[in-house]
């Protein structure tokens, strides 16, 4: 018997199946690229009602909603330190801002296969890592005393090419910021990653906090690593996809201490430098659980569920 290839490389891998059967389902479509996908109605129908549990979350909290592009302005991304922790992640965008000449050369290349790249210079956007990332050179100078919350959502994108349908190029996040002083940054973080495990909860997601660290490059990164592990600067509530595998992460709850906010002159309202902490619903990757959870079609999933998520 001869096996299609397709369905060779399915076998064994847990990644590609559940790839294989969102894909099959019509829920997602595959690209070219490994981790880049277009959404089904029914899929973005389902993103959308996480988006708007999330937003139920902050309007609770008086959060100020901002909807991000999906790309940072380049100064904010050079203040934000992202290169020296994670260069393997980032994307750049370049543009072309050539002479008439230049085009006339840009075009040989394409058309003979060559280099056109190199006729393209930086723009003055990179593509956005994570939500809040935009959001704190919007906030300026002091904070009013008990600090601010913010709700910041948008397309992120990170080089990390995988079979696993969980783990995206392109992806959307959803988050739920605190700006203020220290103690309050640390208690939105634990108070909003309990009441994330709540709403997982709701949507017949069993997740378990557990401390994280941030994969930061190289052998200088070792270091940072362990020293986040260890004072617990970040949590990730974890579930299930996989049967016999690393529990995948869905949301995480993110202490920046002063990171963020001192690059960008935020002060708290006694004029100390501001911390601030984050709680990131990972929307995408909540959603593929919910398909892998619950079934591939949300009309049989239990009532409870989908009352949580349709209410
Ligand atoms: P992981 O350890 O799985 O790589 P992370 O620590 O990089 O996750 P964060 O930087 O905390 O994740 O991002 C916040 C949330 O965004 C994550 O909890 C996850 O739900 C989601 N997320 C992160 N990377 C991806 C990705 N490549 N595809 C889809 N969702 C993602
Ligand atoms: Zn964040
Ligand atoms: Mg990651």
């Amino acid at each position: 018997m001869i096996v299609p290839v397709g369905e060779d490389a399915a076998a064994g891998d847990p990644h590609q199946e559940l790839h294989d059967r969102l894909v099959e389902a019509g829920l997602l479509f595959s690209t070219p690229v490994q981790g880049l996908y277009g959404r089904s109605e029914t899929y973005q129908g389902v993103v959308r009602a996480i988006d708007a549990m999330v937003h139920r979350w902050a309007l609770e909290l008086a959060a100020t909603t901002i909807h991000v592009p999906p790309v940072i302005a380049r100064s904010t991304f050079d203040a934000t330190n992202y290169l020296q922790s994670f260069p393997d992640l980032m994307g750049s965008v370049h543009i072309f801002r050539g002479t008439d000449r230049e085009h006339a050369e840009l075009v040989r290349r394409v058309e003979a296969g060559g280099d056109w790249q190199a006729l393209l210079e930086p723009g003055e956007v990179v593509l956005s890592s994570a939500a809040c990332h935009a959001l704190y050179p919007m906030i300026g100078g002091r904070l009013p005393a008990g600090g601010r919350v913010f709700e910041v959502s948008g397309l992120c994108f990170r080089h990390e090419p995988s079979t696993d349908p969980a783990r995206m190029q392109s992806f959307g996040m959803h988050e739920v910021v605190f700006v203020g002083d220290p103690d309050g940054a640390q208690r939105h973080r634990d108070r909003g990653l309990e009441v994330a495990l709540g709403l997982l909860g709701d949507l017949g997601l069993e997740a378990e906090p557990v401390p994280a660290n941030d994969p930061f490059f190289g052998r200088l990164g070792t270091a940072l690593a362990t020293s986040q592990l260890e004072e617990e600067l970040k949590l990730e509530a974890v579930t299930p996809i996989f049967a016999g595998r690393d529990r995948t992460a869905i949301v995480s709850g993110n202490c920046h201490r002063d990171h963020f906010a001192q690059p960008f002159g935020i002060e708290s309202d006694t004029g100390e430098p501001a911390h601030s902490a984050c709680v990131a619903f990972g929307v995408d990757r909540i959603t593929i659980a919910l398909f892998a959870r619950h079934g591939l079609e949300p009309a049989s999933w239990p009532d409870e569920v989908t009352a949580a998520l349709f209410p």
